[in-house]
Protein backbone atom coordinates (compact mmCIF):
# COMPACT_ATOMS: atom_id res chain seq x y z
CA UNK A 1 0.00 0.00 0.00
CA UNK A 2 2.97 2.18 0.86
CA UNK A 3 3.48 2.45 -3.08
CA UNK A 4 0.13 2.69 -4.19
CA UNK A 5 -0.94 6.00 -4.90
CA UNK A 6 -4.30 7.72 -3.47
CA UNK A 7 -6.39 7.36 -7.06
CA UNK A 8 -5.40 4.35 -7.81
CA UNK A 9 -6.28 3.14 -3.90
CA UNK A 10 -9.89 5.47 -4.10
CA UNK A 11 -10.61 3.05 -7.91
CA UNK A 12 -9.52 -0.01 -5.52
CA UNK A 13 -12.46 1.33 -3.12
CA UNK A 14 -14.92 1.95 -5.97
CA UNK A 15 -14.52 -1.07 -6.80
CA UNK A 16 -15.75 -2.48 -4.00
CA UNK A 17 -18.29 -0.35 -3.94
CA UNK A 18 -17.21 1.50 -0.55
CA UNK A 19 -18.28 5.19 -0.31
CA UNK A 20 -15.98 7.49 -1.49
CA UNK A 21 -14.38 8.83 1.77
CA UNK A 22 -13.33 5.55 2.66
CA UNK A 23 -10.05 5.52 0.92
CA UNK A 24 -9.05 9.15 2.35
CA UNK A 25 -9.94 7.57 5.63
CA UNK A 26 -7.63 4.74 5.34
CA UNK A 27 -4.90 6.76 3.68
CA UNK A 28 -4.62 9.29 7.00
CA UNK A 29 -4.15 6.12 9.07
CA UNK A 30 -1.50 4.85 6.72
CA UNK A 31 0.53 8.18 6.21
CA UNK A 32 -0.28 10.68 8.55
CA UNK A 33 -0.70 8.35 11.69
CA UNK A 34 2.03 5.89 10.55
CA UNK A 35 -0.50 2.54 11.02
CA UNK A 36 1.07 -0.74 10.79
CA UNK A 37 -1.60 -2.88 10.65
CA UNK A 38 -5.82 -2.29 9.90
CA UNK A 39 -6.80 -3.89 13.08
CA UNK A 40 -6.03 -0.46 14.53
CA UNK A 41 -8.05 1.51 12.12
CA UNK A 42 -11.11 1.07 15.00
CA UNK A 43 -12.95 3.57 12.97
CA UNK A 44 -13.51 1.44 9.96
CA UNK A 45 -16.31 -1.59 10.21
CA UNK A 46 -14.86 -4.64 10.98
CA UNK A 47 -15.64 -6.37 7.78
CA UNK A 48 -13.47 -4.09 5.73
CA UNK A 49 -10.83 -4.00 7.98
CA UNK A 50 -10.70 -7.76 7.43
CA UNK A 51 -11.04 -7.29 3.48
CA UNK A 52 -7.83 -5.12 4.03
CA UNK A 53 -5.87 -7.18 5.60
CA UNK A 54 -6.56 -9.96 2.86
CA UNK A 55 -5.93 -7.87 0.12
CA UNK A 56 -3.59 -5.48 0.96
CA UNK A 57 -0.83 -5.36 3.00
CA UNK A 58 1.05 -2.24 4.96
CA UNK A 59 4.44 -2.69 5.77
CA UNK A 60 6.97 -5.46 4.31
CA UNK A 61 9.60 -5.04 5.98
CA UNK A 62 11.04 -6.16 9.76
CA UNK A 63 14.31 -4.30 10.93
CA UNK A 64 16.80 -6.43 11.33
CA UNK A 65 19.43 -3.88 12.99
CA UNK A 66 19.33 -1.13 14.27
CA UNK A 67 22.71 0.90 15.12
CA UNK A 68 23.02 4.54 16.54
CA UNK A 69 26.07 6.69 16.55
CA UNK A 70 27.53 8.98 19.02
CA UNK A 71 26.28 12.05 17.19
CA UNK A 72 22.59 10.55 17.37
CA UNK A 73 22.59 8.96 13.76
CA UNK A 74 20.33 5.89 13.73
CA UNK A 75 20.62 3.45 10.95
CA UNK A 76 18.18 0.48 10.35
CA UNK A 77 18.79 -2.34 8.24
CA UNK A 78 15.62 -3.83 7.11
CA UNK A 79 14.83 -7.23 5.61
CA UNK A 80 12.32 -7.78 3.08
CA UNK A 81 10.37 -11.05 2.18
CA UNK A 82 12.64 -12.76 0.04
CA UNK A 83 15.46 -12.22 2.22
CA UNK A 84 17.00 -8.97 0.78
CA UNK A 85 17.81 -6.05 2.82
CA UNK A 86 18.08 -2.69 2.49
CA UNK A 87 19.69 0.62 4.58
CA UNK A 88 17.61 4.05 5.57
CA UNK A 89 19.58 6.28 8.19
CA UNK A 90 17.95 9.34 10.35
CA UNK A 91 20.37 12.04 10.76
CA UNK A 92 19.08 14.42 13.13
CA UNK A 93 20.64 17.69 12.91
CA UNK A 94 19.60 20.97 14.90
CA UNK A 95 16.20 21.72 13.59
CA UNK A 96 16.33 19.10 10.72
CA UNK A 97 15.93 15.26 10.90
CA UNK A 98 17.08 13.74 7.88
CA UNK A 99 16.28 10.17 6.36
CA UNK A 100 18.30 8.36 3.90
CA UNK A 101 17.27 5.95 1.81
CA UNK A 102 18.54 3.28 -0.95
CA UNK A 103 16.85 2.67 -3.98
CA UNK A 104 18.26 -0.31 -5.37
CA UNK A 105 19.59 -3.72 -3.49
CA UNK A 106 23.45 -2.98 -4.15
CA UNK A 107 24.21 -0.63 -6.83
CA UNK A 108 24.80 -1.65 -10.74
CA UNK A 109 27.69 1.22 -11.22
CA UNK A 110 30.48 -0.06 -9.36
CA UNK A 111 32.28 3.13 -8.09
CA UNK A 112 35.76 1.90 -6.84
CA UNK A 113 35.26 3.86 -4.06
CA UNK A 114 32.08 2.86 -2.84
CA UNK A 115 30.72 -0.09 -0.86
CA UNK A 116 27.20 -0.45 -2.21
CA UNK A 117 28.18 -1.36 -5.65
CA UNK A 118 30.85 -3.95 -4.67
CA UNK A 119 28.88 -6.96 -5.07
CA UNK A 120 27.16 -5.15 -8.29
CA UNK A 121 22.90 -5.41 -8.63
CA UNK A 122 20.75 -7.79 -6.67
CA UNK A 123 17.47 -6.46 -7.41
CA UNK A 124 15.11 -3.24 -8.07
CA UNK A 125 13.50 -1.53 -4.63
CA UNK A 126 9.74 -1.57 -5.85
CA UNK A 127 8.27 2.53 -4.65
CA UNK A 128 6.57 1.04 -1.61
CA UNK A 129 10.10 -0.48 -0.51
CA UNK A 130 11.49 3.38 -1.17
CA UNK A 131 8.70 4.55 0.48
CA UNK A 132 8.34 2.21 3.48
CA UNK A 133 12.04 3.27 4.33
CA UNK A 134 10.95 7.07 4.97
CA UNK A 135 8.22 6.02 7.14
CA UNK A 136 10.35 3.69 9.47
CA UNK A 137 12.71 6.44 9.66
CA UNK A 138 10.02 9.07 10.86
CA UNK A 139 8.97 6.46 13.16
CA UNK A 140 12.51 6.48 14.63
CA UNK A 141 11.99 10.64 15.40
CA UNK A 142 9.00 10.54 17.68
CA UNK A 143 7.08 12.93 18.23
CA UNK A 144 9.13 15.16 16.19
CA UNK A 145 8.77 16.36 12.66
CA UNK A 146 10.83 14.38 9.77
CA UNK A 147 11.92 17.35 7.69
CA UNK A 148 14.18 16.11 4.82
CA UNK A 149 14.72 12.88 2.50
CA UNK A 150 17.87 12.18 0.51
CA UNK A 151 18.18 9.35 -1.77
CA UNK A 152 21.54 9.03 -1.27
CA UNK A 153 21.51 5.68 -0.01
CA UNK A 154 22.92 2.64 -1.94
CA UNK A 155 21.84 2.25 -5.71
CA UNK A 156 21.41 4.58 -8.19
CA UNK A 157 17.90 6.18 -8.31
CA UNK A 158 18.27 7.18 -12.05
CA UNK A 159 18.66 3.18 -12.86
CA UNK A 160 15.34 2.58 -11.29
CA UNK A 161 13.47 5.76 -12.57
CA UNK A 162 9.64 4.36 -12.71
CA UNK A 163 9.95 3.10 -8.81
CA UNK A 164 11.66 6.46 -8.05
CA UNK A 165 9.29 9.13 -9.51
CA UNK A 166 5.99 7.34 -8.06
CA UNK A 167 7.92 7.10 -4.68
CA UNK A 168 8.81 10.58 -4.93
CA UNK A 169 5.47 11.77 -5.65
CA UNK A 170 3.83 9.31 -2.60
CA UNK A 171 6.19 10.88 0.21
CA UNK A 172 5.92 14.34 -1.38
CA UNK A 173 2.07 14.27 -1.62
CA UNK A 174 -0.52 16.22 0.94
CA UNK A 175 -2.06 13.10 1.31
CA UNK A 176 1.58 11.17 1.27
CA UNK A 177 4.05 11.36 3.50
CA UNK A 178 3.79 15.26 3.09
CA UNK A 179 7.42 16.29 2.83
CA UNK A 180 7.65 19.58 0.75
CA UNK A 181 9.87 18.38 -2.54
CA UNK A 182 12.09 21.27 -1.93
CA UNK A 183 13.33 19.20 1.10
CA UNK A 184 13.97 16.14 -1.01
CA UNK A 185 17.02 15.59 -2.80
CA UNK A 186 17.73 12.65 -5.35
CA UNK A 187 21.41 12.23 -5.91
CA UNK A 188 22.85 10.64 -9.04
CA UNK A 189 26.01 9.51 -10.38
CA UNK A 190 24.85 11.83 -13.35
CA UNK A 191 23.16 10.24 -16.04
CA UNK A 192 21.95 12.65 -18.45
CA UNK A 193 18.74 10.88 -20.04
CA UNK A 194 17.45 10.37 -16.25
CA UNK A 195 18.43 13.69 -15.47
CA UNK A 196 16.18 15.31 -18.16
CA UNK A 197 13.26 13.15 -17.43
CA UNK A 198 13.29 14.16 -14.09
CA UNK A 199 13.23 17.67 -14.88
CA UNK A 200 10.13 16.94 -16.56
CA UNK A 201 8.03 15.45 -14.03
CA UNK A 202 6.85 19.15 -12.29
CA UNK A 203 8.28 17.93 -8.88
CA UNK A 204 10.34 20.53 -7.28
CA UNK A 205 12.84 18.20 -5.75
CA UNK A 206 16.76 18.57 -5.67
CA UNK A 207 19.20 17.11 -7.94
CA UNK A 208 22.45 16.10 -6.85
CA UNK A 209 24.99 15.24 -9.24
CA UNK A 210 27.92 13.38 -7.97
CA UNK A 211 30.78 14.39 -9.53
CA UNK A 212 33.93 13.38 -7.75
CA UNK A 213 37.01 14.40 -10.78
CA UNK A 214 36.88 17.30 -12.84
CA UNK A 215 38.05 15.45 -15.98
CA UNK A 216 37.10 12.49 -18.30
CA UNK A 217 40.44 10.62 -17.65
CA UNK A 218 40.28 10.64 -13.85
CA UNK A 219 36.32 10.07 -13.76
CA UNK A 220 36.62 7.12 -15.53
CA UNK A 221 39.49 5.18 -13.02
CA UNK A 222 36.60 5.73 -10.52
CA UNK A 223 33.37 5.21 -12.16
CA UNK A 224 32.83 2.51 -14.53
CA UNK A 225 29.93 4.42 -15.74
CA UNK A 226 31.96 7.37 -17.09
CA UNK A 227 33.44 5.53 -19.68
CA UNK A 228 30.23 6.10 -21.31
CA UNK A 229 29.25 9.48 -20.60
CA UNK A 230 31.29 12.63 -20.91
CA UNK A 231 31.02 15.31 -17.99
CA UNK A 232 30.07 17.52 -20.85
CA UNK A 233 26.72 15.67 -21.52
CA UNK A 234 26.24 15.72 -17.72
CA UNK A 235 26.66 19.58 -17.40
CA UNK A 236 24.79 19.73 -20.75
CA UNK A 237 21.86 18.06 -18.02
CA UNK A 238 22.33 19.85 -15.38
CA UNK A 239 22.05 22.72 -17.24
CA UNK A 240 18.93 21.78 -18.34
CA UNK A 241 17.60 20.80 -15.28
CA UNK A 242 18.02 24.24 -13.86
CA UNK A 243 16.18 25.64 -16.80
CA UNK A 244 12.95 24.01 -16.23
CA UNK A 245 13.09 23.51 -12.85
CA UNK A 246 14.52 26.73 -11.47
CA UNK A 247 16.63 24.92 -9.12
CA UNK A 248 20.11 25.17 -8.79
CA UNK A 249 22.28 21.66 -8.99
CA UNK A 250 24.69 20.33 -6.15
CA UNK A 251 27.75 19.24 -7.41
CA UNK A 252 29.47 16.56 -4.86
CA UNK A 253 32.73 15.16 -4.41
CA UNK A 254 33.97 13.34 -2.06
CA UNK A 255 37.72 14.12 -1.16
CA UNK A 256 40.43 11.13 -2.03
CA UNK A 257 43.53 11.22 -0.58
CA UNK A 258 45.69 11.82 -3.19
CA UNK A 259 43.76 11.49 -6.41
CA UNK A 260 41.73 13.81 -6.11
CA UNK A 261 42.23 16.68 -3.66
CA UNK A 262 44.98 18.57 -5.20
CA UNK A 263 45.10 22.11 -5.69
CA UNK A 264 45.19 21.56 -9.72
CA UNK A 265 41.66 19.30 -9.00
CA UNK A 266 40.35 22.04 -7.47
CA UNK A 267 41.15 24.69 -10.28
CA UNK A 268 39.57 22.92 -12.93
CA UNK A 269 36.43 21.90 -11.09
CA UNK A 270 36.15 25.45 -10.95
CA UNK A 271 35.93 25.40 -14.46
CA UNK A 272 33.08 22.86 -14.91
CA UNK A 273 31.17 24.88 -12.41
CA UNK A 274 31.53 27.88 -14.14
CA UNK A 275 29.36 26.23 -16.95
CA UNK A 276 26.24 25.71 -15.13
CA UNK A 277 24.20 27.08 -11.92
CA UNK A 278 25.07 24.80 -9.16
CA UNK A 279 27.29 24.50 -5.48
CA UNK A 280 29.52 22.28 -4.60
CA UNK A 281 29.50 19.51 -1.79
CA UNK A 282 32.58 18.46 -0.75
CA UNK A 283 32.33 14.96 1.36
CA UNK A 284 35.45 13.87 2.73
CA UNK A 285 35.87 9.73 2.12
CA UNK A 286 34.55 7.19 4.73
CA UNK A 287 37.09 4.28 4.53
CA UNK A 288 35.62 1.41 3.62
CA UNK A 289 36.91 -1.72 4.40
CA UNK A 290 39.23 -3.54 1.41
CA UNK A 291 39.28 -0.31 -0.72
CA UNK A 292 42.09 1.18 -1.24
CA UNK A 293 41.28 4.46 -1.19
CA UNK A 294 41.81 6.96 2.10
CA UNK A 295 40.51 9.95 3.79
CA UNK A 296 41.74 13.18 2.71
CA UNK A 297 43.65 15.77 5.24
CA UNK A 298 41.72 18.07 6.70
CA UNK A 299 44.69 20.64 5.18
CA UNK A 300 43.86 19.38 1.69
CA UNK A 301 40.26 19.17 2.65
CA UNK A 302 40.50 22.89 4.00
CA UNK A 303 43.15 23.95 0.94
CA UNK A 304 40.63 22.54 -1.46
CA UNK A 305 37.49 24.29 -0.28
CA UNK A 306 39.34 27.62 -0.25
CA UNK A 307 40.72 27.62 -3.67
CA UNK A 308 36.83 26.93 -4.72
CA UNK A 309 35.85 29.96 -2.54
CA UNK A 310 38.20 32.14 -3.93
CA UNK A 311 37.39 31.61 -7.75
CA UNK A 312 33.72 32.15 -6.76
CA UNK A 313 32.19 28.52 -6.26
CA UNK A 314 29.41 28.49 -3.31
CA UNK A 315 31.51 25.32 -2.16
CA UNK A 316 30.81 23.56 1.31
CA UNK A 317 32.18 21.05 3.41
CA UNK A 318 29.47 18.13 4.56
CA UNK A 319 30.54 17.34 8.07
CA UNK A 320 30.44 13.49 8.38
CA UNK A 321 27.93 11.76 10.17
CA UNK A 322 27.98 8.24 12.04
CA UNK A 323 31.12 7.64 11.22
CA UNK A 324 31.42 5.34 13.85
CA UNK A 325 28.72 3.18 12.68
CA UNK A 326 29.98 2.53 9.16
CA UNK A 327 27.64 5.77 7.76
CA UNK A 328 29.15 5.29 4.89
CA UNK A 329 26.28 3.59 2.38
CA UNK A 330 26.61 0.09 1.77
CA UNK A 331 28.60 -0.57 4.83
CA UNK A 332 26.15 -1.97 7.23
CA UNK A 333 24.52 -4.44 4.60
CA UNK A 334 28.31 -5.45 3.51
CA UNK A 335 29.02 -6.20 7.38
CA UNK A 336 25.83 -8.10 8.25
CA UNK A 337 26.69 -9.90 5.30
CA UNK A 338 30.02 -10.86 6.47
CA UNK A 339 30.00 -10.24 10.16
CA UNK A 340 32.64 -7.42 11.68
CA UNK A 341 34.06 -7.35 14.80
CA UNK A 342 31.69 -6.65 17.49
CA UNK A 343 31.80 -2.89 18.11
CA UNK A 344 30.05 -0.57 21.08
CA UNK A 345 27.98 0.52 18.70
CA UNK A 346 26.37 -2.64 18.04
CA UNK A 347 22.86 -3.39 19.40
N1 LIG B 1 24.30 6.37 -6.62
C1 LIG B 1 24.05 7.72 -6.27
C2 LIG B 1 23.46 7.88 -4.89
C3 LIG B 1 24.02 7.05 -3.76
S1 LIG B 1 25.66 7.40 -3.25
C4 LIG B 1 25.32 8.54 -6.41
O1 LIG B 1 26.38 7.96 -6.63
O2 LIG B 1 25.21 9.76 -6.34
C5 LIG B 1 25.52 8.99 -2.44
C6 LIG B 1 26.84 9.72 -2.35
O3 LIG B 1 27.72 9.09 -1.42
C7 LIG B 1 27.57 9.78 -3.69
O4 LIG B 1 28.05 11.08 -3.93
C8 LIG B 1 28.69 8.80 -3.44
O5 LIG B 1 29.77 9.02 -4.28
C9 LIG B 1 29.01 9.03 -2.00
N2 LIG B 1 29.80 7.95 -1.38
C10 LIG B 1 29.80 6.64 -1.67
N3 LIG B 1 30.67 5.97 -0.89
C11 LIG B 1 31.24 6.88 -0.08
C12 LIG B 1 32.22 6.82 0.96
N4 LIG B 1 32.77 5.68 1.31
N5 LIG B 1 32.57 7.98 1.58
C13 LIG B 1 31.98 9.15 1.24
N6 LIG B 1 31.05 9.27 0.28
C14 LIG B 1 30.69 8.15 -0.38
FE1 LIG C 1 26.43 3.20 -6.96
FE2 LIG C 1 26.49 5.76 -6.14
FE3 LIG C 1 28.02 3.84 -4.96
FE4 LIG C 1 28.62 4.65 -7.40
S1 LIG C 1 28.66 5.91 -5.53
S2 LIG C 1 28.54 2.50 -6.68
S3 LIG C 1 26.60 5.02 -8.25
S4 LIG C 1 25.80 3.96 -4.96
Amino acid sequence: MLGTTLDAFAAWCAEQDLPAYRARQVYAWVFARGAADFAEMTDLPRPLRETLTERWSIRRSEVVRRREAADGTVKLLLAWPDGETSECVLIPDDDRRTACISTQVGCPVGCAFCASGLDGLRRQLSAGEIVEQVVRVRELCGEKRLTNVVVMGLGEPLANYPALVQALRIINAPWGLNIGARRITVSTVGLPAGIRKLAREGLQVNLAISLHAPDDKLRRTLIPWAEKIAIDEIVQAGREFFEITGREVTVEYVLLRGINDKVYHAHELVKVCRKMRCNVNLIRYNPVADLPFERPSSFATERFLTELRQRGVNAHLRASRGLDIDAACGQLRRSTISPPPKSPADD
